[in-house]
């Protein structure tokens, strides 16, 4: 850990962080909110509006998290606050089918050409967790490639990187995870089509799916290299494999059409999470109507949920959806294109070595010089300067990622005057970041 200084104190956000550790596990119901990896009181926020958020303390925030990424409008929009509204009013859950959840599944379909179905759930992770099952039953197969750096939420199988260097077999990542259901996981290093064709070949007829994030934003963010999404694509046909996108940070995200809206690669399964729920929790996984098929009760695969398609979170979703038109995504574009440039002059004036990688509108500031394009790459980064530029940051009233492993958002709603405020901010950040040590 870097020596930094926490310039703010946030007594009462500390308060409530001392309060929750004593009955949450950390103080977090999900670990990267604890601020581990850069010290420090964790934010309690109480309110959002547009791009700022406002903590526990009064203090007010321009937000570059954007609850990691599904606030793709900004907080509090009056459109999808009112379809919340009135969902609510009608009732919250029924237990039964509902119109919402066709109309979510229609936006979908309409929007991802290779989705012809689609199956609501409540989580990025049962999302990329059923994808998996059904692929393993609409192959008859049990292993399934993954990427080391690639998350897809904490499933079991898919929580084994190839830590230890042992690329072909998986290692489980966390106790709880035993070597029977990471044993089936092939981790292989991002970007080497090479590995998943010697993967093939070590493994013939055994393969389910590749799965792999439509472009990664959970190592920073690390973009397919011309072709390998494509290669990936063919591998899997040419071995009668599954091609499985994860598009639970890019889909609704970079584009309309997520990823796929920018790189044309057709995968036979898609998971999808954040954007589509509007703030809410609905995720899904669609594709291919034979593979979809397969799925209970049309199928004897089976998945199920007791909130999934939800009113509410389909309202949300819908509502939210409807709002992302060409001109959003150039708004969210524009905003990350001058973010980005505001990052990169203030960094190289203080001299610090860094790249700033973009998907999109999706991007991150690695520590580096070197082109990032595997997690080993990721790693190799002078993450304590990181450390010292976060707090510098927020202490000036900008919200970054607590961690230099994460993707920045942006929304609709960050304007001139927010990026304004982010701009003041940033010398003083790139100061700290030249003069941080290990
Ligand atoms: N897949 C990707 C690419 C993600 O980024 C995430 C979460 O960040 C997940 C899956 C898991 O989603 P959730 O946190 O909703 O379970």
């Amino acid at each position: 850990m870097a020596c930094v200084s926490y310039p703010y104190a946030a007594p009462v956000s500390q308060t409530l962080f001392d309060r929750a550790a004593a009955v949450t596990p950390g103080g977090v119901n999900s670990p990267v909110r604890a601020f581990r990896a850069v010290g420090g009181t964790p934010r309690f926020m109480v309110s959002g509006a547009g791009p700022y958020l406002t903590d526990a303390d009064g203090r007010e925030y321009v937000d570059l998290v954007c609850s990691w990424g599904p606030m793709i409008l900004g907080h509090s929009h009056p459109e999808v606050t009112a379809a919340v509204q009135a969902a609510v009013a009608r009732g919250t859950s029924f237990g039964t089918p509902g119109e919402g959840e066709v109309a979510l599944a229609e936006e979908i379909v309409a929007r991802v050409g290779p989705v012809e179905q689609v199956r609501l759930v409540s989580s990025g992770t049962e999302a990329t967790m059923s994808a998996i099952r059904l692929a393993r039953g609409f192959t008859g197969r049990a292993k399934v490639i993954k990427f080391a750096g690639c998350y897809h939420g904490h499933v079991d199988a898919l929580l084994a990187a190839a830590g230890s260097g042992v690329a072909t077999f998986g290692l489980p990542d966390t106790p709880g995870v035993t070597g029977a259901q990471a044993g089936e996981t092939v981790v292989l290093p991002y970007n080497d089509l090479e590995a998943v064709r010697e993967a093939f070949a070590a493994h013939p007829g055994e393969i389910a799916c590749v799965i792999t994030e439509a472009s990664p934003g959970n190592m920073g963010v690390v973009p397919p290299l011309p072709g390998f999404n494509a290669g990936l694509k063919q591998l899997c046909a040419d071995n009668g494999a599954l091609y499985i996108s994860d598009e639970v940070m890019t889909g609704f995200r970079v584009s309309k059409a997520g990823w796929y809206g920018l790189d044309g690669v057709e995968p036979d399964l898609m998971t999808f999470g954040k954007v589509m729920g509007g703030g809410f929790p609905a995720a899904a996984f669609g594709g291919r109507a034979d593979i979809m098929a397969r799925l209970a009760p049309a199928g004897p695969v089976y998945q199920a949920g007791t909130l999934s398609g939800n009113p509410v979170a389909t309202a949300a979703g819908v509502a939210q959806l409807r709002l992302l038109d060409d001109a959003a995504y150039e708004k969210v574009d524009a905003a990350s294109a001058r973010l980005r440039a505001l990052v990169t002059e203030a960094l190289a004036k203080e001299g610090v070595a860094h790249r700033v990688q973009a998907a999109g509108n999706m991007f991150s500031v690695f520590f580096t010089t070197d082109e990032v394009t595997n997690y080993e790459k990721a790693r190799a980064q002078e993450a304590f300067r990181f450390t010292a530029f976060f707090h510098s940051m927020l202490s000036q009233g900008v919200y970054l990622p607590p961690s230099a492993f994460e993707s920045w958002f942006v929304s609709t709603a960050h304007d001139e005057r927010a990026l304004e405020r982010v701009a003041v901010a940033l010398p003083g950040a790139a100061r700290a970041a030249a003069e941080a040590a290990e």
